[in-house]
């Protein structure tokens, strides 16, 4: 229901917290997020309920912190709001994380594909076949960017999805179709979210992502493509917020 993402210098778990905060107004059951720790690891921590559950989960069992980190609130679609459906969804031997907002229409064929291909799932939700797709694609290309687009072609319905690997720190992909993804730019950082109120404490420079099209944010700057890695321009826009 919510997501955020953040690449720069400074630690992410607060600001992906305090991010999907600002987004708590929308409503949601459960929240998590992964960050890429200063190891290199990536490390992950999601609960069913508010995100207070989380925070307390957090601060009793603090989790390194890393500069590249995605964050999510949820409102159940496809299995119940428990630990396990909660997002992000891990894959590649726990390297990678995704989140999505929305529904995948077609997850029930591509699960049975990757079923019989000897995936195992951990979640009931349609959001995890993204991931272990995504893993799948992973493999092949052994590059985020390009493992993401192949993802995000084969998916029908309404999606904003987020993904990171630990194996390219500092760098979060995005995309979306039918479903909300604003960039926020910031200096020697930049960010991803589903409203502009997940990162307006740190920016109000923002550009706005079109229809099926996919962006791959770094400290150092913002690339917007089409689903076939086409750039595309996208619209910058200044957030009026009286906070
Ligand atoms: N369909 C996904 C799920 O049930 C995402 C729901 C959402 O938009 O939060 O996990």
């Amino acid at each position: 229901c919510g997501i955020v993402g953040y690449v720069g210098p400074r630690d992410s778990q607060a600001i992906l917290i305090s991010g999907l905060a600002r987004l708590e107004y929308r409503g949601y059951d459960s929240a998590g997020i992964a960050v890429v720790d200063r190891d290199g690891a990536l490390e992950m921590r999601k609960r069913a309920g508010k995100l207070q559950v989380l925070r307390d989960d957090l601060a009793a069992h603090p989790m390194p912190d890393g500069t590249t980190g995605i964050g999510h609130t949820r409102w159940a679609t496809h299995g119940g709001p428990t630990d396990a459906n909660a997002h992000p969804h891990l894959a590649d031997d726990d390297k990678l994380a995704v989140i999505h907002n929305g529904i995948i229409e077609n997850f029930a064929e591509l699960k049975a594909d990757l079923v019989s291909l000897g995936y195992t799932f951990r979640s009931e939700t349609d959001t995890e076949v993204a991931a272990v797709l995504l893993g799948h694609e992973y493999r092949a290309s052994g590059d985020l960017v390009t493992a993401f687009r192949a993802v995000v072609s084969r998916l029908e319905g309404a999606f904003t999805l987020l993904a990171m690997h630990q194996d390219e720190p500092g760098l979060v992909v995005g995309a979306r179709r039918n479903s909300p993804l604003v960039i926020g730019l910031g200096e020697g950082e930049n960010f991803l979210a589903s409203d502009v109120a997940a990162f307006v404490e740190h920016t109000r420079h923002a550009l706005a992502i079109g229809q099926d099209q996919i962006v791959a944010i770094t400290p150092a700057g913002v690339e917007v493509t089409d689903f076939d890695g086409v750039p595309v321009e996208a619209s910058p826009f200044e957030v009026v917020w009286d906070a």
